[in-house]
């Protein structure tokens, strides 16, 4: 069987390795267009139960990750002077890169070995292939090339995002909140090594524009934000990774699969950066599309609706907290008016998924001294 893969990121090299693992006599091809040890970004965090799942589904994996990981309990809200933490929620990180370089050492282990360097604008390199995954992310060029097969909805959210990385290690995932001259700023800042945190800047539109930031060079608008977060660095400064102010794209395909072509991770849907489950969905993608390409013996007219059939119902609801919890940040400028404690509650239940009991159940502590404090103000 010849198997071509577009794109060497998480859902690519993954999908090697699984296929190969299921079926050691496939032929796969894959194909990048970066170099090997590049990426863009910084790191990728984890929850608790994504990495159960994975544990689940493929302990070998799991053993390779976690005991790279940074990890720590609970989320922080830190909103006019205040911090405010959110227990219960357990975390993991780990750099971006040194992820893809395990994903490259598994996949060796099993016989891939992916073509870096290369740009592929044409799927004819793929003729005559059995099957055809598009790994290719967000802009790809297999979905492209027949968009309407595919059903595909893309759009922007309003605000603009920029994905630095910083020295300062943070003790747990911290969202910042300030009020600015140019208006309302926020920021998700966690470590991904003892030494190396994420910080993801957000801003409104009126505050990007108020900013001047789009006529900017990337190191003058650099300087701003480590003006507006200098609290949080004490004497650290931010790391610029191809860190340029974008829109996050929401992205949905109604059909996953066209011919023997078929659609894994960012390629196929894109899940907001506030709930961190863009990876995890990309390698869950490509553990259903591998079972589902198993329970059909690799008969691929069978094994491609069975994957979407299957996989459809859960990725939706997950999508659907993502773009949930991104509707929120999108009015994060009018929660700001909240005091510290309301706008962890109103960040707590962003999502739409869980009512505050089942909050309670999750973070105990945080919720019973809400309780408190709502009863003293009420005295
Ligand atoms: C700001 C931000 C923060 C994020 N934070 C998190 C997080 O904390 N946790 C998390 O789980 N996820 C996070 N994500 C999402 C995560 O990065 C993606 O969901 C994940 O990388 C998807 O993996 P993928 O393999 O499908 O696509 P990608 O990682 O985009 O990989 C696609 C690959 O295809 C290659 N490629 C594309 N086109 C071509 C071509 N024509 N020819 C050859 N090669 C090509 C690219 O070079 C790339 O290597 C974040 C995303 C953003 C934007």
């Amino acid at each position: 069987m010849r198997i071509g893969i577009l794109g060497a990121g998480p859902a690519g090299l993954y999908a090697a390795t699984l296929i190969k693992r299921a079926k050691p006599d496939a032929d796969i091809q894959i194909f990048d267009q970066s170099p090997a040890d590049a990426t863009w970004g910084f790191g990728v965090v984890f929850s608790k139960r994504a990495l159960e799942f994975l544990r689940e589904g493929d302990p070998e994996t799991a053993d390779l990750i976690e005991p790279k990981m940074e990890t720590w309990d609970g989320i922080t809200i830190s909103h006019k002077g205040e911090k405010v933490k959110v227990d219960g929620i357990g975390f993991s990180a780990i750099g971006r890169l040194e992820m893809l370089k395990l994903f490259q050492q598994q996949a060796a282990k099993v016989g891939v070995k992916p073509i870096y360097d290369m740009r592929i604008d044409s799927l004819s390199v793929f003729d005559g292939a059995d099957l055809v995954i598009a790994a290719d992310g967000l802009n790809s060029v297999v979905r492209a090339e027949a968009p309407q097969s595919y059903g595909e909805k893309t759009y922007f959210l309003h605000n603009r995002f920029c994905w630095y990385g910083t020295t300062k290690p943070f003790e747990t995932l911290t969202q910042t909140f300030k009020e600015t001259e140019y208006g309302f700023f926020n920021v998700h800042h966690y470590r991904f090594s003892p030494n190396q945190s994420t910080f993801l800047v957000e801003c409104d539109e009126v505050a990007f524009r108020n900013a001047g930031f789009e006529n900017m060079l990337e190191e003058e608008y650099r300087k701003i934000c480590e003006g507006i977060f200098v609290e949080e660095f004490e004497g650290h400064a931010l790391i610029n990774n191809n860190s340029i102010w974008r829109r996050f794209p929401v992205l949905e395909n109604a059909r996953w699969y066209h011919k023997n072509r078929v659609l894994v991770g960012d390629a196929l849907h894109t899940a907001h950066y506030s709930i961190g489950s863009g990876t995890r969905l990309a390698m869950e993608d490509v553990i259903a599309l591998v079972d589902a390409l198993k329970e059909n013996d690799f008969d691929v007219t069978k094994a491609l609706p069975a994957y979407q059939e299957k996989r459809q119902p859960v990725l939706t609801k997950l999508t659907a907290a993502a773009l949930s919890s991104a509707l929120w940040y999108e009015n994060f400028g009018e929660h700001m008016a909240l005091d510290p404690w309301e706008l962890a509650r109103s960040y707590a239940l962003r999502s739409g998924r869980l009512s505050i009991e089942d909050v309670a159940k999750i973070s105990p502590r945080f919720v019973e001294q809400l309780n408190l404090r709502e009863k003293e103000a009420a005295l």
